[in-house]
């Protein structure tokens, strides 16, 4: 199960900058995260209920997901 964009996060802007918003879980600015769900992150509590949902990201943490499952914790 893959989404395009991972764009339904909450989001809470910056303090006194009113055009910067962030990822109101892991703190990361919108523009660095880019729609995608590894832009998150690793502790971010919305990309990890997606990827307890069963959605994948892409790059190196997909594949770290498929390789490392045994002593992945
Ligand atoms: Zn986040």
């Amino acid at each position: 199960m893959k989404r395009l964009f991972y764009i339904d996060y909450p989001q809470e802007p910056y303090e006194g900058q009113m055009y910067r918003y962030r990822c109101a879980y892991c703190k990361v600015e919108t523009t660095t995260i880019n729609g995608k769900l590894e832009g998150h992150l690793p502790t971010c509590e919305y990309r990890i209920k997606l990827e307890k949902e069963g959605h994948v990201c892409e790059g190196s943490c997909a594949e770290s997901a498929l390789h490392d499952t045994d002593d992945y914790d």
